[in-house]
Formats: structure tokens, sequence, C-alpha cells
């Protein structure tokens, strides 16, 4: 079974390199450094860039069979 990630969006500023301040992001989890944390929140442009790159890492990890 093929989980979606369901997001809820509000307005904030991009953690993910954009530096966009002031765009709908979304939550990704908790940077945690130094025994402190704050909320990762990323836009939709770098959520998508994310995605991209996290499927080309499964497609080279998990190639389909010849
Ligand atoms: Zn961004």
């Amino acid at each position: 079974m093929i989980r979606r990630m369901e997001s809820r969006w509000v307005f904030g500023d991009c953690r993910l390199g954009c530096q966009s301040t002031g765009v709908l992001v979304t939550w990704l989890g908790p940077v945690q450094w130094d025994g402190q944390h704050s909320p990762f929140m990323t836009c939709g442009p770098c959520l998508s860039r994310l995605r991209a790159q996290a499927e080309q890492y499964f497609i080279k990890r998990q190639p389909a069979a010849a």
C-alpha cells in the first residue's frame, strides 16, 4: 500500500533553501540541534524538488527488473 503524505499548509517561511517568506508552507518534521528543536517548514516548489530527489534515490536503489 502506498501512503501519500498529507499536508496542512499555513503561511510562513520556507526553511528548505529558497528562503521565501510569507508563503504557503507545510511541516516536514523537527530540526534537532544541540538538544533543541524547531519546526522544519517547506514551500510547495521546494517540496516538489525534494520529492523528485527522493524518487530518483528510490529508483537508483531499486532498479526495475530487466
Ligand atoms: Zn522553498
